[in-house]
């Protein structure tokens, strides 16, 4: 990787998440790829470590990354809960609100000209969206109608030859959720995409090109 990667990463690395490095470093690579064909989106912000990587890329290829996420933290991170953190916890309206970490992470990445936060959940954001998108990262909500809808929702908006990539694929249900991995499986099971080999928990698709056949009638 190149200079830029390692500041990249250095960024990424003080940033509050359940992002591992070498998922960061492949996010990076695809977008570099995936931004040659439109701009790219996230389902799932929290603190902006993904939009670092993500946003990078997206910078460097002149394109923006969407990053959807309503801010008011996952079922695992609401107070008492196992991922429940209190910096993220806002006494004043008593709810998560992690809104402000992602600002401040994208202003010490300098990517706030880049990264467009959508504060809303992904079925209200999606409706009358019209861009066609280069990749799609779904890290959003992690029970099977949350990560469903989230799939339902924004891979018809991405292009052949896109990405489209799940994360907290565990094939070791003693590892973890189980629900993304059922939806990744969906989503191989349509025909549309071509699996790519998984890099950690990142379960990776690349939307197919439309085919088009022939019938040749015969006399
Ligand atoms: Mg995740």
């Amino acid at each position: 990787m190149n200079d830029n990667y390692k500041t990249i990463a250095a960024l990424a690395a003080q940033v509050k998440g359940f992002l591992a490095e070498d998922e960061g470093e492949t996010l990076y690579a695809l977008t570099l790829e995936a931004a040659k064909l439109g701009p790219c989106i996230e389902i799932g912000s929290f603190c902006g470590k993904s939009a670092v990587y993500i946003g990078a890329a997206c910078q460097e290829k002149g394109v923006t990354l969407f990053t959807i996420d309503h801010h008011r933290g996952s079922e695992e991170q609401q107070p008492g809960q196992l991922y429940f953190d209190a910096q993220t916890y806002d006494e004043k309206s008593g709810e998560i609100n992690s809104l402000p970490l992602l600002r401040d992470t994208l202003r010490t990445a300098g990517l706030e000209d880049t990264v467009a936060p959508l504060v809303t959940w992904s079925k209200v954001a999606v409706k009358n969206w019209a861009t066609p998108l280069g990749l799609v990262f779904i890290d959003g909500g992690h029970s099977y109608e949350s990560a469903l809808n989230d799939y339902q929702c924004w891979s018809r908006c991405l292009l052949p030859g896109g990405f489209l990539i799940f994360h907290d694929i565990y094939m070791d249900a003693a590892k973890g959720g189980q629900a993304p991995r059922q939806v990744y499986e969906k989503a191989l099971q349509s025909g549309d995409f071509d699996q790519l080999p998984m890099v950690n928990t990142l379960g990776i698709l690349r939307k197919r090109d439309i085919v088009v056949v022939e019938k040749k009638v015969c006399c």
